[in-house]
C-alpha cells in the first residue's frame, strides 16, 4: 500500500498492525476552517485505528469535505462523486461520506442523487464521524446527520491530526450570527457556538509543550468569541494564551469590523505574542453597497478602526476580502472600493466577483452587473493593489524581519516563511534550514507578493527570546 501517514499516537497494542489497518482519505475544498475540520476527521479516525491515505485509491474510507461559498461548489462535489462511484464498483467495501457545507445544505438530496454515498455529515456533527462509520458498517444504514448543538462547539481536544510540528490552528467559535445578504455561512455553519476559554487555553498549553510555536485561532467571526460559561471574550483569551511559555506567535482569523472594540486592540497591542497582522474584510468601499450587504458598518467606521489599529500597533499589516459586482454596484460604488485600497493600505487582498449562493437574500435580487463588467472590475482592482503592494514591499528594503521557516523551493537553496507581520519572505543562503526554524533576515528586495531577504541569524524554534545562533 502506497502513501500512508500514521495519524495516531502509535504503539497502542489495541491497534492492529499497519498492513491490517483501515485507511481514510479526505478531499478538502474551501476555507481554513474546512482544512482544520479535515484534520479533525483524520484525528478522530486515527483514534479508531485508521491510517491516513494520501490518495483516494489507497483508502477504505473517502470523505469529501465540501465548501459552498463559491459558485459551482455543488457541481464539483457531484463530479467528484461520479469518479468515486466508478472506483466503488471495483472496490465494493469502500465507504464514502460527504461532509462540510454542501452536506449541511443539500442533506438528503446527496443520497438521492448519488448512490455511491454511504452517509452525509454536516458541519455541526463532526465528532459523530466514528459512530456514523460504525453504523454504516454494522447496520448498513445511509445516515444523515446535519443538526447543530446550540450551546457549545463539540470538540475532542487532541483529536486533530496535525501536518506540521511547529504550527497549529484551533477552532474557538463556529457559526455566525450575522446575516450578510451574500453569505451562505449562517445556513451551512449555523449560529455561533463557542468553546470554553479554559479548554482552549489548556489545548494551547499542551501544543506549546509539544513544540508548537505559532497558534492561529479560527472562527467565522472569531472576534465575536464569548466563553459560554463566563462571558469572557477574545481579549481575555488572547491575554491568557499570551502568558503560555514557549509560544512565540498567536494569530486569529476572521474578524468582523463590527465586533472590534478598544479592549481587543489593547489586548493585541500589549502582547508580545499576538502578531501585528490582521485579516479584516471590508467587502465594499461604498456605504450604499455595504447597506445592501447588511455588513453593519460604514466606510468611515471601518477606516476609523483602521486608524485606531495603526496608532495602537505600529507597523500592523492588514489584509482584507472584497466582493466586486454585487447586485446594484455602479461604477461609482466600485470607484469607492478602489479608493479604499489607497486609504487603508492593505498588505494583501482576496477579491472575488459576486456569485449568488442558494438561500441567501442577494440571490433573489436582480443580478444586474454583467459578468464581463464584474471581471473587468476585478482585474482593475487587482492591478491597482499589485502596484500598491510592490511599493509597500520595496519600502521594506533594509528592514530586519523575524521569519518562521515553512519550507524550501525545489532546489532546496531558498527557504520561505512568514514574518510576524505575515509577509511572505524568501531567504537565500541557508539551504536545508528545516521548517519551524526562526531566522532573522534583512530585506534586500521587494516584490509584489513577497520580499527577498538575506539571513542574519538562525535559531531553534523552541528557544525563548528568539534566534541566537550566528550563521
Ligand atoms: S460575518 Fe462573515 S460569515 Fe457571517 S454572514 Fe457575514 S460574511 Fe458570512
Amino acid at each position: 500500500m502506497a502513501a500512508l501517514k500514521d495519524g495516531s499516537s502509535g504503539g497502542d497494542p489495541a491497534i492492529p498492525k499497519e498492513k491490517d489497518r483501515r485507511t481514510v482519505f479526505v478531499e478538502t475544498w474551501g476555507c481554513q476552517m474546512n482544512e482544520l475540520d479535515s484534520r479533525r476527521f483524520v484525528g478522530l479516525m486515527a483514534r479508531e485505528g485508521y491510517l491516513e491515505a494520501l490518495a483516494p485509491d489507497d483508502a477504505d474510507l473517502v470523505l469529501l469535505n465540501t465548501c459552498s461559498v463559491r459558485d459551482r461548489a455543488e457541481q464539483k462535489v457531484y463530479d467528484y462523486l461520479g469518479r468515486i462511484a466508478a472506483r466503488k464498483r471495483l472496490r465494493p467495501g469502500l465507504l464514502v461520506g460527504v461532509c462540510g457545507c454542501v452536506a449541511q445544505q443539500e442533506g438528503e438530496e446527496i443520497l438521492r442523487r448519488s448512490p455511491a454515498v454511504d452517509f452525509v455529515l454536516g458541519t455541526g456533527r463532526i465528532e459523530l464521524l466514528p459512530s456514523i462509520v460504525q453504523r454504516v458498517v454494522t447496520e448498513g444504514d445511509r445516515p444523515i446527520e446535519v443538526g447543530f448543538d446550540m450551546d457549545e462547539v463539540a470538540y475532542t481536544p487532541g483529536a486533530v491530526a496535525r501536518t506540521v510540528a511547529h504550527r497549529a490552528s484551533i477552532t474557538i467559535v463556529e457559526g455566525c450570527n450575522k446575516n450578510c445578504t451574500f453569505c451562505v455561512v449562517p445556513t451551512t455553519r449555523g449560529r455561533e457556538r463557542n468553546r470554553r476559554l479554559a479548554g482552549i487555553v489548556d489545548e494551547c498549553r499542551r501544543l506549546a509543550d509539544e513544540g508548537v510555536v505559532e497558534i492561529e485561532l479560527l472562527g467565522q467571526t472569531v472576534n465575536a468569541y464569548t466563553d459560554p460559561a463566563t462571558g469572557e471574550g477574545l481579549p481575555a483569551l488572547l491575554r491568557a494564551i499570551s502568558a503560555i511559555g514557549g509560544l512565540r506567535r498567536l494569530r486569529f482569523v476572521t474578524s468582523h469590523p463590527k465586533n472590534f472594540d478598544d479592549d481587543l486592540i489593547a489586548a493585541m497591542a500589549e502582547s508580545e505574542v499576538v502578531c501585528p497582522a490582521l485579516h479584516l474584510p471590508f467587502q465594499s468601499g461604498s456605504d450604499r453597497i455595504l447597506g445592501r450587504m447588511k455588513r453593519q458598518y460604514t466606510r468611515a467606521e471601518y477606516l476609523d478602526l483602521v486608524g485606531r489599529l495603526r496608532v495602537a500597533i505600529p507597523g500592523i499589516t492588514l489584509s482584507t476580502d472584497i466582493i466586486v459586482g454585487f447586485p446594484g454596484e455602479t461604477e461609482e460604488d466600485f470607484s469607492a472600493t478602489v479608493s479604499m485600497l489607497d486609504e487603508a493600505r492593505f498588505s494583501s487582498i482576496f477579491c472575488f466577483t459576486y456569485s449568488p449562493r442558494p438561500r441567501t437574500a442577494a440571490a433573489r435580487w436582480e443580478q444586474d452587473v454583467p459578468v464581463r463588467v464584474a471581471q473587468q472590475r476585478l482585474a482593475r482592482l487587482d492591478d491597482h493593489q499589485q502596484e500598491l503592494q510592490l511599493r509597500m514591499n520595496e519600502s521594506l528594503v533594509g528592514e530586519v524581519l523575524e521569519v518562521l521557516v515553512e519550507g524550501s523551493d525545489k532546489t532546496g537553496q531558498r527557504v520561505s516563511g512568514r514574518s510576524r507581520f505575515n509577509q511572505l519572505v524568501h531567504v537565500d543562503g541557508i539551504p536545508g534550514t528545516p521548517p519551524g526554524t526562526f531566522v532573522m533576515a534583512v530585506v534586500e528586495k521587494g516584490l509584489a507578493n513577497s520580499v527577498l531577504a538575506r539571513p542574519l541569524r538562525v535559531g531553534h524554534p523552541a528557544e525563548p527570546g528568539g534566534p541566537d545562533v550566528a550563521s
